[in-house]
C-alpha cells in the first residue's frame, strides 16, 4: 500500500516481563469517579452516573518518559488512575460477565490542562483542549490479569518529586470495574485494545517543569514521568 503522507506507526505497551506487546486502539476514561475527588472539583458523588470522555491513542507515553512541559496551559494536573485494558470486545456487557473482558490493567496518569478544562466547562463546551492533547496519557506497561487476577482493592498513589499528593485505594471508586464496564460499552461497542482509565482519587494538583511525578496501584505496577 502506497500512503501519500506518512503514516502513523501504532500505538503499543509493553505487557510486563514479556517482549509482547499491547495494541493501543481507543483511550476512554471516566470523570469523577471517586467521591472525594468528585467534592474537590464541586461535585456531588451520590447523585451522578458515570460520564466518559477519550483521549486518542496517540496520547499514550511510555513510563520513563520525559514530556515537555504541554503548549498553551499554565496550569498542568496529575491525575493517577488505574487503567484497564480490554482484551475481548463487546456491546451492553453485564457487570457479571466484565471481567471476562479484561485483558490486564495498568497504572496511568490523566494529564489535564485544568485551565483549558475549567474554560470549557464554564461555557459548556468540549473537554478535548483539556484533556485530549499530546502525550496526556502516560501509562505503564499492562500486567495481564492471568498473572495478577483482578485487583478491587489495592493502594492508589501519586508523588511529585517525593511528596505524597494522591494517596486511597481503588476500593473507593464510585463505579467499579465490572459497572464502569457495563456503562461503557453501552455507549460504544468494545474492542480488543481498548484501554480504561478510571478515574483518579482526591488530592489532584498542578505539576511544574522540571518535576517528577511518581505513583502507582499495589499488585499492578509504578509509573514515572518528568515534565521538561
Ligand atoms: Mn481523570
Amino acid at each position: 500500500m502506497n500512503f501519500v503522507v506518512p503514516a502513523a506507526l501504532p500505538t503499543t505497551l509493553e505487557v510486563t516481563d514479556t517482549t509482547d506487546r499491547f495494541p493501543v486502539r481507543r483511550v476512554y476514561c471516566v470523570g469523577r469517579n471517586y467521591a472525594e475527588h468528585a467534592r474537590e472539583m464541586g461535585h456531588d458523588p451520590d447523585r451522578e452516573p458515570p460520564f466518559f470522555f477519550c483521549k486518542p491513542a496517540d496520547a499514550i507515553v511510555p513510563s520513563g518518559s520525559e514530556i515537555a512541559y504541554p503548549l498553551a496551559t499554565q496550569n498542568l494536573h496529575f491525575e493517577i488512575e488505574l487503567v484497564v485494558a480490554i482484551g475481548t470486545g463487546g456491546t451492553h456487557i453485564k457487570a457479571a460477565d466484565a471481567l471476562d473482558h479484561v485483558y490486564g490493567y495498568a497504572v496511568g496518569i490523566d494529564l489535564t490542562r485544568r485551565d483549558l478544562q475549567g474554560e470549557a466547562k464554564k461555557m459548556g463546551r468540549p473537554w478535548d483542549s483539556g484533556k485530549g492533547f499530546d502525550q496526556a496519557a502516560p501509562c505503564t506497561a499492562i500486567r495481564p490479569a492471568s498473572q495478577i487476577g483482578h485487583p478491587s482493592s489495592a493502594r492508589i498513589w501519586l508523588a511529585v518529586d517525593g511528596k505524597i499528593r494522591q494517596d486511597s485505594d481503588i476500593d473507593r471508586l464510585i463505579w467499579s470495574i465490572p459497572e464502569t464496564i457495563e456503562h461503557l460499552s453501552g455507549l460504544w461497542t468494545l474492542q480488543p485494545g481498548d484501554l480504561i482509565y478510571s478515574g483518579t482519587p482526591a488530592g489532584v494538583g498542578p505539576v511544574e517543569k522540571g518535576e517528577t511525578m511518581t505513583g502507582g496501584v499495589d499488585g499492578v505496577g509504578e509509573i514515572e514521568i518528568k515534565i521538561t
